[in-house]
């Protein structure tokens, strides 16, 4: 008996049929899902783990203190860090390099940070061609959290009340 309905709808096409009827009901009666990317952008989580960058104090001063936590609890070994003490006898880096291409963008470095220097910032466009460029220094570092710093505190913010 079963095989006879089946035998049926497949001469009928009542399967195909109802296929089409349902990608018809959705081409004419429901919005579009899809955004034109990347004229368009869909919304990112406050904790969305993208590029990272070092952030600064308002008065320009750099926020890391070269304590080397991001470096310890890296899984990924991909921070490299030299540090020195400046003549007003605060501990400042010399060196803070992130091989991009060994981050898992777990965030533990941003978790350990004491002073919220080391952040994942949302850009999560910086594709490159080669590998070189996917070595980040500190001056690279520095100029993505010149540019995100906006954003960056924006997230900080609407996350802090959950932490
Ligand atoms: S996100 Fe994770 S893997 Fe990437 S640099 Fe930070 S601690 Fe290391
Ligand atoms: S970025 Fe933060 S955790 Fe890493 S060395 Fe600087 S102050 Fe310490």
């Amino acid at each position: 008996m079963a095989s006879a309905s089946l035998l049926t709808r497949s001469f009928l096409l009542s399967e195909l049929l109802s296929g089409m009827w349902l990608t018809l009901k959705y081409c004419i009666t429901r919005k579009s899902v899809t955004i034109n990317y990347p004229y368009e952008k869909g919304p990112l989580s406050p904790r969305f783990r993208g590029e990272h960058a070092l952030r600064r104090y308002p008065n320009g001063e750099e926020r890391c203190i070269a304590c080397k936590l991001c470096e310890a609890i890296c899984p990924a070994q991909a921070i490299t860090i030299e540090a020195e003490t400046r003549d007003d006898g605060s501990r400042r880096t010399t060196r803070y390099d992130i091989d991009m291409t060994k981050c898992i963008y777990c965030g533990f470095c941003q978790e350990a940070c004491p002073v919220d220097a080391i952040v994942e910032g949302p850009n999560f466009e910086f594709a490159t061609e080669t590998r070189e460029e996917l070595f980040y220094d500190k001056d690279k570092l520095l100029s993505n959290g010149d540019r995100w710093e906006p954003a960056i505190a924006a997230n900080l913010a609407a996350d802090a009340p959950y932490r």
